[in-house]
Protein backbone atom coordinates (compact mmCIF):
# COMPACT_ATOMS: atom_id res chain seq x y z
CA UNK A 1 0.00 0.00 0.00
CA UNK A 2 1.50 3.39 -1.03
CA UNK A 3 1.14 5.54 2.14
CA UNK A 4 4.54 7.22 1.84
CA UNK A 5 3.92 10.39 3.76
CA UNK A 6 0.08 9.76 4.75
CA UNK A 7 -0.41 10.54 8.62
CA UNK A 8 -0.80 7.82 11.02
CA UNK A 9 -4.16 6.96 11.59
CA UNK A 10 -4.81 4.88 14.54
CA UNK A 11 -6.28 1.19 13.81
CA UNK A 12 -4.92 -1.72 15.81
CA UNK A 13 -2.71 -4.35 13.64
CA UNK A 14 -5.60 -6.73 12.23
CA UNK A 15 -7.41 -3.84 10.97
CA UNK A 16 -4.39 -2.32 9.30
CA UNK A 17 -3.52 -5.33 7.82
CA UNK A 18 -7.29 -5.68 6.57
CA UNK A 19 -7.07 -2.44 5.06
CA UNK A 20 -4.07 -2.98 3.48
CA UNK A 21 -5.40 -6.31 1.79
CA UNK A 22 -8.50 -4.30 0.85
CA UNK A 23 -6.72 -1.73 -1.19
CA UNK A 24 -3.78 -4.34 -2.91
CA UNK A 25 -6.97 -5.70 -3.98
CA UNK A 26 -8.58 -3.30 -5.40
CA UNK A 27 -5.66 -1.78 -7.01
CA UNK A 28 -4.58 -4.79 -8.51
CA UNK A 29 -7.91 -6.63 -9.63
CA UNK A 30 -9.91 -3.60 -9.87
CA UNK A 31 -7.81 -1.08 -11.32
CA UNK A 32 -7.37 -2.20 -14.82
CA UNK A 33 -10.75 -2.01 -15.64
CA UNK A 34 -12.05 1.15 -13.70
CA UNK A 35 -11.99 3.24 -16.92
CA UNK A 36 -13.61 0.53 -19.03
CA UNK A 37 -16.05 -0.07 -16.74
CA UNK A 38 -17.20 3.77 -16.57
CA UNK A 39 -17.20 4.33 -20.30
CA UNK A 40 -19.40 0.79 -20.89
CA UNK A 41 -21.16 1.57 -17.42
CA UNK A 42 -21.08 -1.79 -17.02
CA UNK A 43 -19.20 -3.42 -13.65
CA UNK A 44 -17.29 -6.78 -14.75
CA UNK A 45 -19.67 -10.04 -13.86
CA UNK A 46 -15.89 -11.78 -12.81
CA UNK A 47 -14.95 -8.68 -10.31
CA UNK A 48 -18.46 -9.44 -8.24
CA UNK A 49 -17.42 -12.92 -8.53
CA UNK A 50 -13.90 -12.22 -7.03
CA UNK A 51 -15.34 -10.02 -4.50
CA UNK A 52 -17.59 -12.76 -3.51
CA UNK A 53 -14.43 -15.51 -2.98
CA UNK A 54 -12.20 -12.96 -1.07
CA UNK A 55 -15.08 -12.17 1.44
CA UNK A 56 -15.74 -8.75 0.49
CA UNK A 57 -19.68 -9.32 0.26
CA UNK A 58 -20.26 -10.71 3.46
CA UNK A 59 -17.76 -8.94 5.53
CA UNK A 60 -20.71 -8.14 8.62
CA UNK A 61 -22.02 -11.62 8.12
CA UNK A 62 -21.76 -14.05 10.95
CA UNK A 63 -18.90 -17.20 9.87
CA UNK A 64 -22.03 -19.30 11.00
CA UNK A 65 -23.95 -18.17 8.02
CA UNK A 66 -21.14 -18.24 6.16
CA UNK A 67 -19.81 -14.75 6.04
CA UNK A 68 -16.55 -13.43 7.67
CA UNK A 69 -17.88 -12.42 11.03
CA UNK A 70 -15.92 -8.95 10.56
CA UNK A 71 -17.38 -6.01 12.41
CA UNK A 72 -19.10 -2.66 11.12
CA UNK A 73 -15.58 -0.76 11.23
CA UNK A 74 -13.90 -3.80 8.82
CA UNK A 75 -16.77 -2.91 6.12
CA UNK A 76 -15.95 0.97 6.51
CA UNK A 77 -11.91 -0.03 6.04
CA UNK A 78 -12.62 -2.06 2.95
CA UNK A 79 -15.35 0.21 1.47
CA UNK A 80 -13.43 3.13 1.57
CA UNK A 81 -10.40 0.99 0.14
CA UNK A 82 -12.53 0.18 -2.84
CA UNK A 83 -13.53 3.86 -3.23
CA UNK A 84 -9.35 4.70 -4.05
CA UNK A 85 -9.44 2.95 -6.54
CA UNK A 86 -13.31 2.70 -7.86
CA UNK A 87 -16.44 4.62 -6.65
CA UNK A 88 -18.60 1.87 -8.50
CA UNK A 89 -16.85 -1.23 -6.68
CA UNK A 90 -17.24 0.35 -3.76
CA UNK A 91 -20.87 1.16 -3.57
CA UNK A 92 -21.60 -2.38 -4.50
CA UNK A 93 -19.84 -3.47 -1.51
CA UNK A 94 -21.65 -0.88 1.00
CA UNK A 95 -24.77 -1.98 -0.16
CA UNK A 96 -24.38 -4.91 0.65
CA UNK A 97 -22.82 -4.80 3.69
CA UNK A 98 -24.08 -1.68 5.09
CA UNK A 99 -27.67 -2.31 4.19
CA UNK A 100 -28.93 -5.81 3.01
CA UNK A 101 -27.07 -8.07 5.21
CA UNK A 102 -27.33 -5.66 8.10
CA UNK A 103 -30.65 -5.18 7.84
CA UNK A 104 -31.10 -9.09 7.59
CA UNK A 105 -29.12 -9.51 10.59
CA UNK A 106 -31.33 -6.84 12.87
CA UNK A 107 -34.12 -7.71 11.70
CA UNK A 108 -34.50 -11.31 9.83
CA UNK A 109 -36.01 -14.08 11.77
CA UNK A 110 -33.98 -16.91 12.00
CA UNK A 111 -35.25 -18.88 9.12
CA UNK A 112 -34.85 -15.37 6.97
CA UNK A 113 -31.35 -15.27 7.89
CA UNK A 114 -30.62 -19.17 7.33
CA UNK A 115 -32.14 -18.87 4.06
CA UNK A 116 -30.87 -15.72 2.63
CA UNK A 117 -27.38 -15.48 4.60
CA UNK A 118 -25.40 -17.83 3.19
CA UNK A 119 -26.68 -16.39 0.02
CA UNK A 120 -25.38 -12.80 -0.02
CA UNK A 121 -22.26 -14.16 1.52
CA UNK A 122 -21.11 -16.52 -1.74
CA UNK A 123 -22.86 -15.87 -4.62
CA UNK A 124 -25.98 -13.19 -4.34
CA UNK A 125 -26.03 -9.32 -4.89
CA UNK A 126 -28.36 -7.49 -2.50
CA UNK A 127 -30.29 -4.04 -3.30
CA UNK A 128 -32.39 -2.10 -0.99
CA UNK A 129 -35.56 0.13 -2.75
CA UNK A 130 -36.62 2.53 -0.75
CA UNK A 131 -36.48 5.57 -2.99
CA UNK A 132 -39.94 6.09 -5.89
CA UNK A 133 -40.28 8.70 -8.26
CA UNK A 134 -42.47 10.78 -6.03
CA UNK A 135 -40.78 9.92 -2.88
CA UNK A 136 -37.12 10.62 -2.20
CA UNK A 137 -35.72 12.68 0.60
CA UNK A 138 -39.64 12.49 1.86
CA UNK A 139 -38.88 8.63 1.90
CA UNK A 140 -42.22 7.83 4.05
CA UNK A 141 -44.33 9.56 1.53
CA UNK A 142 -43.94 6.32 -0.83
CA UNK A 143 -46.69 4.81 -3.12
CA UNK A 144 -45.78 1.16 -3.54
CA UNK A 145 -48.57 -0.80 -2.18
CA UNK A 146 -49.00 -4.16 -0.40
CA UNK A 147 -52.48 -5.70 0.08
CA UNK A 148 -53.03 -8.88 2.14
CA UNK A 149 -54.72 -11.33 0.17
CA UNK A 150 -55.22 -15.30 1.01
CA UNK A 151 -52.35 -15.29 3.37
CA UNK A 152 -49.85 -13.43 0.97
CA UNK A 153 -49.04 -9.96 -0.24
CA UNK A 154 -49.24 -8.52 -3.36
CA UNK A 155 -47.32 -5.50 -4.11
CA UNK A 156 -48.05 -2.99 -6.64
CA UNK A 157 -45.75 -0.03 -7.38
CA UNK A 158 -42.81 1.35 -9.13
CA UNK A 159 -39.17 2.05 -7.35
CA UNK A 160 -36.62 4.29 -8.88
CA UNK A 161 -32.69 4.62 -8.52
CA UNK A 162 -31.96 1.11 -7.16
CA UNK A 163 -28.31 0.47 -6.65
CA UNK A 164 -26.97 -3.00 -7.40
CA UNK A 165 -30.98 -4.04 -8.98
CA UNK A 166 -28.81 -5.04 -12.24
CA UNK A 167 -26.66 -7.89 -10.44
CA UNK A 168 -29.28 -8.42 -7.18
CA UNK A 169 -30.42 -11.91 -6.63
CA UNK A 170 -32.35 -10.58 -4.00
CA UNK A 171 -34.54 -7.04 -3.14
CA UNK A 172 -35.22 -5.10 0.25
CA UNK A 173 -38.47 -3.68 -0.78
CA UNK A 174 -40.53 -1.12 1.03
CA UNK A 175 -43.94 -0.68 0.42
CA UNK A 176 -47.36 0.42 2.43
CA UNK A 177 -50.11 -1.82 3.87
CA UNK A 178 -52.31 0.97 4.22
CA UNK A 179 -51.52 4.94 3.06
CA UNK A 180 -54.04 5.97 6.10
CA UNK A 181 -51.49 5.27 8.51
CA UNK A 182 -49.07 6.76 7.38
CA UNK A 183 -45.77 5.94 8.12
CA UNK A 184 -46.67 3.24 10.56
CA UNK A 185 -48.56 1.14 7.19
CA UNK A 186 -44.59 0.83 5.70
CA UNK A 187 -43.24 -2.46 5.70
CA UNK A 188 -40.31 -4.23 4.69
CA UNK A 189 -40.61 -7.13 2.15
CA UNK A 190 -37.61 -9.83 0.58
CA UNK A 191 -38.22 -10.56 -3.08
CA UNK A 192 -36.64 -12.69 -4.60
CA UNK A 193 -35.41 -11.78 -8.57
CA UNK A 194 -37.69 -14.06 -10.81
CA UNK A 195 -40.48 -13.68 -8.62
CA UNK A 196 -43.72 -13.17 -10.93
CA UNK A 197 -44.93 -9.39 -11.07
CA UNK A 198 -41.33 -8.20 -9.98
CA UNK A 199 -39.45 -7.08 -12.92
CA UNK A 200 -35.90 -4.80 -13.06
CA UNK A 201 -36.32 -1.69 -15.47
CA UNK A 202 -34.90 0.74 -17.01
CA UNK A 203 -31.25 1.37 -16.47
CA UNK A 204 -30.08 5.19 -15.60
CA UNK A 205 -27.23 6.41 -17.69
CA UNK A 206 -25.40 8.51 -14.71
CA UNK A 207 -22.87 11.43 -14.32
CA UNK A 208 -20.64 9.27 -11.79
CA UNK A 209 -20.25 5.65 -10.43
CA UNK A 210 -21.32 4.78 -13.78
CA UNK A 211 -19.92 0.74 -13.67
CA UNK A 212 -22.56 0.85 -10.55
CA UNK A 213 -26.01 0.16 -12.05
CA UNK A 214 -28.94 1.81 -10.97
CA UNK A 215 -32.13 0.97 -11.94
CA UNK A 216 -36.17 1.32 -11.86
CA UNK A 217 -37.96 -1.65 -10.52
CA UNK A 218 -41.07 -2.58 -11.47
CA UNK A 219 -43.76 -4.08 -9.10
CA UNK A 220 -47.08 -5.57 -11.10
CA UNK A 221 -49.35 -7.93 -9.07
CA UNK A 222 -46.27 -9.20 -7.45
CA UNK A 223 -47.30 -12.10 -5.21
CA UNK A 224 -45.63 -12.94 -2.26
CA UNK A 225 -45.63 -15.40 1.49
CA UNK A 226 -46.09 -13.69 4.12
CA UNK A 227 -43.17 -14.48 5.75
CA UNK A 228 -41.29 -12.49 3.36
CA UNK A 229 -41.90 -9.78 5.73
CA UNK A 230 -38.92 -8.33 7.08
CA UNK A 231 -39.40 -7.24 10.44
CA UNK A 232 -43.00 -6.81 11.60
CA UNK A 233 -46.16 -5.33 9.63
CA UNK A 234 -45.74 -1.25 9.84
CA UNK A 235 -42.36 -1.47 11.44
CA UNK A 236 -40.92 -0.58 8.11
CA UNK A 237 -39.76 2.88 8.87
CA UNK A 238 -38.15 1.52 11.81
CA UNK A 239 -36.46 -0.92 9.43
CA UNK A 240 -35.63 1.83 7.11
CA UNK A 241 -34.35 4.55 9.47
CA UNK A 242 -32.02 2.51 11.28
CA UNK A 243 -30.41 0.84 8.67
CA UNK A 244 -29.72 4.31 6.42
CA UNK A 245 -28.21 5.68 10.07
CA UNK A 246 -25.66 2.72 9.43
CA UNK A 247 -25.51 3.13 5.85
CA UNK A 248 -24.64 6.70 6.01
CA UNK A 249 -21.37 5.87 7.60
CA UNK A 250 -20.12 3.33 4.52
CA UNK A 251 -21.20 6.66 2.15
CA UNK A 252 -18.53 8.34 4.78
CA UNK A 253 -16.39 5.96 3.90
CA UNK A 254 -16.62 6.07 0.24
CA UNK A 255 -16.86 9.58 0.01
CA UNK A 256 -13.41 9.41 2.00
CA UNK A 257 -12.11 7.11 -0.67
CA UNK A 258 -12.41 9.30 -2.99
CA UNK A 259 -11.46 12.02 -1.46
CA UNK A 260 -8.01 9.71 -0.94
CA UNK A 261 -8.16 7.91 -4.42
CA UNK A 262 -7.68 11.78 -6.13
CA UNK A 263 -5.57 12.65 -3.31
CA UNK A 264 -3.09 9.84 -4.50
CA UNK A 265 -2.74 10.64 -8.20
CA UNK A 266 -2.25 14.39 -7.32
CA UNK A 267 0.61 13.67 -5.57
CA UNK A 268 2.11 11.44 -7.75
CA UNK A 269 1.63 13.78 -10.90
CA UNK A 270 2.80 17.02 -9.03
CA UNK A 271 6.37 15.27 -8.41
CA UNK A 272 6.45 14.48 -11.71
CA UNK A 273 5.15 17.48 -13.95
CA UNK A 274 8.05 19.66 -14.57
CA UNK A 275 6.98 23.43 -15.07
CA UNK A 276 9.81 26.07 -14.84
CA UNK A 277 13.03 23.77 -15.10
CA UNK A 278 11.19 21.75 -11.96
CA UNK A 279 8.33 19.38 -10.51
CA UNK A 280 4.98 21.88 -10.08
CA UNK A 281 5.51 19.93 -6.47
CA UNK A 282 8.67 22.19 -5.66
CA UNK A 283 6.25 25.38 -5.91
CA UNK A 284 5.60 26.66 -2.34
CA UNK A 285 1.22 26.64 -4.03
CA UNK A 286 1.26 23.35 -4.96
CA UNK A 287 2.87 22.29 -1.99
CA UNK A 288 0.24 24.19 0.25
CA UNK A 289 -2.92 23.01 -1.60
CA UNK A 290 -2.10 19.39 -1.25
CA UNK A 291 -1.13 20.35 2.49
CA UNK A 292 -4.35 21.85 2.84
CA UNK A 293 -6.56 18.49 0.72
CA UNK A 294 -4.26 15.69 2.69
CA UNK A 295 -5.78 17.53 6.03
CA UNK A 296 -9.32 17.19 4.44
CA UNK A 297 -9.17 13.77 3.58
CA UNK A 298 -7.22 13.05 7.22
CA UNK A 299 -10.12 14.95 8.66
CA UNK A 300 -13.02 12.74 6.71
CA UNK A 301 -11.68 9.00 7.57
CA UNK A 302 -11.32 10.19 11.22
CA UNK A 303 -14.87 11.37 11.19
CA UNK A 304 -16.17 8.10 9.63
CA UNK A 305 -14.04 6.05 11.57
CA UNK A 306 -15.25 7.54 14.33
CA UNK A 307 -18.67 6.63 13.48
CA UNK A 308 -18.18 3.23 13.05
CA UNK A 309 -16.42 2.47 15.83
CA UNK A 310 -19.42 4.34 17.98
CA UNK A 311 -21.79 1.83 16.47
CA UNK A 312 -19.77 -0.98 16.90
CA UNK A 313 -19.35 -0.09 20.97
CA UNK A 314 -23.22 -0.09 20.84
CA UNK A 315 -22.88 3.78 21.58
CA UNK A 316 -25.21 6.55 19.65
CA UNK A 317 -23.67 7.47 16.57
CA UNK A 318 -26.58 8.97 14.80
CA UNK A 319 -25.37 12.46 14.75
CA UNK A 320 -21.78 11.50 13.76
CA UNK A 321 -22.89 9.38 11.43
CA UNK A 322 -24.71 12.46 9.11
CA UNK A 323 -21.88 14.84 9.90
CA UNK A 324 -19.25 12.09 8.58
CA UNK A 325 -21.47 11.87 5.48
CA UNK A 326 -22.27 15.31 4.94
CA UNK A 327 -18.56 16.43 5.56
CA UNK A 328 -17.09 13.63 3.55
CA UNK A 329 -19.16 14.76 0.76
CA UNK A 330 -17.93 18.03 0.83
CA UNK A 331 -14.51 17.11 0.66
CA UNK A 332 -14.52 14.01 -1.91
CA UNK A 333 -15.95 17.09 -3.94
CA UNK A 334 -13.14 19.82 -3.33
CA UNK A 335 -10.37 17.39 -3.17
CA UNK A 336 -11.26 15.60 -6.40
CA UNK A 337 -11.77 19.04 -7.78
CA UNK A 338 -8.84 20.38 -7.08
CA UNK A 339 -6.89 17.18 -7.88
CA UNK A 340 -8.22 18.09 -11.50
CA UNK A 341 -6.27 21.66 -11.20
CA UNK A 342 -3.23 19.64 -9.89
CA UNK A 343 -3.14 17.94 -13.25
CA UNK A 344 -4.01 21.56 -15.65
CA UNK A 345 -5.74 20.76 -18.64
CA UNK A 346 -4.86 17.10 -18.53
CA UNK A 347 -6.91 16.64 -15.57
CA UNK A 348 -9.93 18.48 -17.46
CA UNK A 349 -9.58 15.04 -20.09
CA UNK A 350 -10.78 11.13 -20.05
CA UNK A 351 -7.45 10.13 -20.53
CA UNK A 352 -6.17 10.52 -16.69
CA UNK A 353 -8.28 9.17 -13.47
CA UNK A 354 -9.15 12.44 -11.96
CA UNK A 355 -11.96 13.52 -13.43
CA UNK A 356 -13.54 10.77 -12.61
CA UNK A 357 -13.37 11.16 -9.30
CA UNK A 358 -14.81 14.36 -9.75
CA UNK A 359 -17.70 12.67 -11.42
CA UNK A 360 -17.77 9.95 -8.89
CA UNK A 361 -17.82 12.32 -5.56
CA UNK A 362 -20.97 14.36 -6.76
CA UNK A 363 -23.16 11.31 -5.59
CA UNK A 364 -22.00 11.64 -1.93
CA UNK A 365 -23.98 14.84 -1.54
CA UNK A 366 -27.17 12.96 -2.97
CA UNK A 367 -27.93 9.02 -1.75
CA UNK A 368 -28.94 7.84 0.97
CA UNK A 369 -30.58 11.50 2.42
CA UNK A 370 -29.03 14.56 0.39
CA UNK A 371 -26.73 17.14 2.17
CA UNK A 372 -29.77 18.97 3.61
CA UNK A 373 -31.29 16.00 5.22
CA UNK A 374 -27.85 15.38 7.02
CA UNK A 375 -27.77 18.99 8.11
CA UNK A 376 -31.62 18.82 9.34
CA UNK A 377 -30.35 15.78 11.22
CA UNK A 378 -27.38 17.41 13.09
CA UNK A 379 -29.85 20.11 13.64
CA UNK A 380 -32.47 18.48 15.61
CA UNK A 381 -29.62 16.87 17.61
CA UNK A 382 -28.16 20.23 18.44
CA UNK A 383 -31.42 22.59 19.02
CA UNK A 384 -33.95 19.37 19.86
CA UNK A 385 -36.65 18.68 17.50
CA UNK A 386 -38.39 21.52 16.12
C1 LIG B 1 -26.96 6.86 -8.23
C2 LIG B 1 -28.07 6.76 -7.25
C3 LIG B 1 -28.21 5.60 -6.51
C4 LIG B 1 -29.27 5.46 -5.60
N1 LIG B 1 -29.44 4.28 -4.92
C5 LIG B 1 -30.57 4.09 -4.19
C6 LIG B 1 -30.88 2.81 -3.64
O1 LIG B 1 -30.12 1.84 -3.77
N2 LIG B 1 -32.04 2.67 -2.95
C7 LIG B 1 -32.91 3.69 -2.77
O2 LIG B 1 -33.94 3.49 -2.15
N3 LIG B 1 -32.65 4.93 -3.28
C8 LIG B 1 -31.51 5.15 -3.98
N4 LIG B 1 -31.23 6.37 -4.53
C9 LIG B 1 -32.18 7.47 -4.33
C10 LIG B 1 -31.64 8.58 -3.42
O3 LIG B 1 -31.58 8.14 -2.11
C11 LIG B 1 -32.51 9.82 -3.63
O4 LIG B 1 -32.20 10.32 -4.92
C12 LIG B 1 -32.29 10.86 -2.57
O5 LIG B 1 -32.80 10.44 -1.33
C13 LIG B 1 -32.93 12.20 -2.93
O6 LIG B 1 -34.24 12.03 -3.33
P1 LIG B 1 -34.76 12.73 -4.69
O7 LIG B 1 -33.81 12.34 -5.76
O8 LIG B 1 -36.18 12.37 -4.88
O9 LIG B 1 -34.59 14.28 -4.45
P2 LIG B 1 -35.65 15.22 -3.67
O10 LIG B 1 -36.03 14.60 -2.37
O11 LIG B 1 -36.71 15.63 -4.61
O12 LIG B 1 -34.72 16.47 -3.36
C14 LIG B 1 -34.43 17.49 -4.32
C15 LIG B 1 -33.73 18.63 -3.60
O13 LIG B 1 -34.60 19.19 -2.61
C16 LIG B 1 -33.97 19.17 -1.34
N5 LIG B 1 -34.97 18.95 -0.29
C17 LIG B 1 -35.94 18.00 -0.24
N6 LIG B 1 -36.64 18.10 0.89
C18 LIG B 1 -36.09 19.14 1.59
C19 LIG B 1 -36.36 19.74 2.86
N7 LIG B 1 -37.32 19.29 3.68
N8 LIG B 1 -35.58 20.79 3.25
C20 LIG B 1 -34.59 21.25 2.44
N9 LIG B 1 -34.31 20.72 1.25
C21 LIG B 1 -35.03 19.66 0.83
C22 LIG B 1 -32.96 18.04 -1.41
O14 LIG B 1 -31.90 18.21 -0.45
C23 LIG B 1 -32.47 18.17 -2.85
O15 LIG B 1 -31.49 19.16 -2.90
C24 LIG B 1 -30.17 6.54 -5.41
C25 LIG B 1 -30.01 7.72 -6.16
C26 LIG B 1 -28.99 7.82 -7.07
C27 LIG B 1 -28.87 9.09 -7.88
Amino acid sequence: MNDAGAPLTFLREDERMFQSAAYEFAAKEIGPYVREMDREGIFKKDLLAQFFKQGYMGIGIPEAYGGVGGSFFMSVLAIESFARVDASASVIIDVQNTLVSNALLRWGKEEQKRAYLPLLATDTVGAYALSEPQSGSDAFGLETRARAEGGDYVLNGRKLWITNANEAGLFIVFATVNRELGYRGITAFLIERGTPGFSVGKKEDKLGIRASSTCELLLEDCRIPQASVLGEVGNGYKVAIETLNEGRIGIGAQMAGIARGALDHAVRYARERPQFGKAIADFQAIQFQLARLATDVEAARLMTYNAARLKDAGQPFVQEAAMAKYFCSTVAERVASEAVEVFGGYGFTKDYPVEKYLRDAKIGSIYEGTSFMQLQTIARMILGNR
